[in-house]
């Protein structure tokens, strides 16, 4: 289905949820990563020089 009919069906599942490393929702579910901090795909942190939001690791718990 396309157009604004499918609208309709948005936020009945998550795309991302909280990340457990950054805190962010930005976790893929589907893909198993985090978009912000790069979590579930490299062990180093994702954050370039380039990018202003910085990426949290206060967890809270
Ligand atoms: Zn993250």
């Amino acid at each position: 289905m396309k157009g604004t009919a499918s609208m309709g069906k948005r936020g009945r599942s998550k795309t991302h949820i909280v990340c457990r490393r950054c805190g962010r929702r930005a976790f893929n579910v589907a893909k198993g990563y985090c978009a912000a901090c790069g979590f579930g795909r490299s062990a180093r942190i994702r954050r370039y020089s380039w990018q202003n939001k910085k990426v949290n690791r206060i967890r809270v718990v």
